[in-house]
């Protein structure tokens, strides 16, 4: 039954397969014997390989091993995941801040404690997978609005008076590179007294100086403004946050499944986060070669011809099919550079996603372009 499922996939050609490194990640990698140049990571900064991290790594193996053998409710946390979460909160300007394993066990332990049946959930539709399936175990209604579509969120939210209302939006959009406009959903949540809760993975360490998307927009968080966000793009670790007011946060640690229910981050990851956070209290240069680094890629792309799309580094480059997609991707890796074919169901438009980071050099980046524009030919 599943060989028949995948081999219609395989004829669709859109069957996924692991790849999998045997270097560190970077802006170099090496994979299946080849050395790559690799513009498919959200490892923005160059953080994941960064010595501090694996020096902070090192040093909290010894004080406090390596597994953590319980939830946080029974002991499985250390002190260094509480000093993270008051790093975070300061980072955040917020007034307490939660852990969890990952962006996903956050978006599906978090969206449900916040909202539940008779409650309205109100989403952008290209919303993470993660928070489409916080939303769907929630078991509040939930309400799609179109993409950045401020007008459709505007009517959603008038239709729903008396309800308790919860919106719900990326910050940075992963497949399509765009930015939320977040004032505008900040003011009508206001308006209709709505719960904002904003998932800040791409943001985070990228957007306002590496704050985030609030800052980038200057905006003060609110009491009721939730704001989630992952130690595992930018910031090179592992596992994710959110943080919000104190009582948001208390109330989290008290129902959201996926922190009550599931062992706790071992010491080294809250250690590898608190080190990345360090760096990027005191290295304000590198968020500026990466938004350097994204201007040269998008003006290297448009001189060319191309039209990416995105306002981040996350630089998407449309084409016409799925076909087309997986032969860009193909002709890249053998040029050596890994940019990833993303196709459907992920996306409706097939495309090559580009994700450029502070550490590729101006080199890497114009042969990049220069490998489309040789791929462009042979169409
Ligand atoms: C990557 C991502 C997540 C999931 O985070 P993980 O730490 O990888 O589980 C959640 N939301 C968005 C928008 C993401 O891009």
């Amino acid at each position: 039954m599943f060989r028949r499922a995948l081999l219609q996939l395989q004829q669709q050609g859109l069957s996924r397969c692991v790849v999998d490194r045997s270097s560190a990640q970077g802006a170099v990698i090496r994979l299946g014997g080849r050395r790559l140049v690799n513009f498919s990571s959200n490892d923005y900064l160059g953080f994941a390989s960064r010595p501090e991290l694996a020096d902070a790594v090192r040093a909290s193996i010894d004080a406090y091993g390596f597994g953590s053998g319980a939830s946080r409710l029974l002991a499985g946390g250390t002190v260094l995941h509480r000093r993270l979460e008051k790093r975070i909160a300061a980072f955040k300007r917020a007034g307490d801040a939660v852990l969890f394993n990952a962006g996903y066990a956050a978006n599906t332990g978090a969206i449900p404690a916040l909202a539940g049946q008779g409650d309205v959930i109100l989403s952008d539709e290209l919303n993470h997978a993660s928070i489409v399936d916080g939303c769907r175990l929630s078991r509040a209604d939930t309400v799609v609005f179109r993409h950045r579509d401020m007008d459709h969120l505007a009517t959603l939210l008038r239709e729903h008076p008396g309800k308790r209302k919860l919106v719900v939006t990326d910050t940075v959009f992963s497949m399509d590179g765009d930015i939320a406009d977040i004032p505008a959903i900040v003011r009508m949540c206001a308006s209709h007294r709505a719960m904002l809760y904003l998932d800040d993975a791409h943001g985070t360490g990228v957007l306002g100086r590496g704050r985030g998307a609030l800052a980038h927009f200057g905006i003060a968080p609110e009491p009721w403004i939730v704001q989630m966000g992952t130690f595992s793009k930018a910031l090179g670790s592992v596992g994710a946050f959110v943080a919000g007011s104190a009582d948001v946060v208390d109330w989290l640690r008290n129902r959201a499944r996926s922190f009550l229910f599931s062992t706790a981050l071992p010491a080294s990851a809250a250690a590898a986060s608190l080190a990345a956070l360090g760096i990027l209290g005191r290295e304000k240069r590198t968020v500026g070669k990466l938004w350097e680094n994204r201007s040269l890629l998008m003006k290297e792309l448009t001189d060319r011809g191309f039209n990416p799309l995105g306002d981040t580094p996350i630089v998407p480059v449309i084409v016409k099919s799925v076909r087309e997609a997986s032969g860009l991707s193909a002709h890249l890796f053998e040029k050596g550079f890994y940019a990833p074919a993303i196709r459907p169901p992920t996306v409706a438009e097939p495309r090559v996603r580009i994700t450029v980071s502070a550490n590729h050099t101006e080199e890497q980046i114009r042969r990049l372009v220069q490998a489309l524009e040789g791929w462009r030919k042979t169409q």
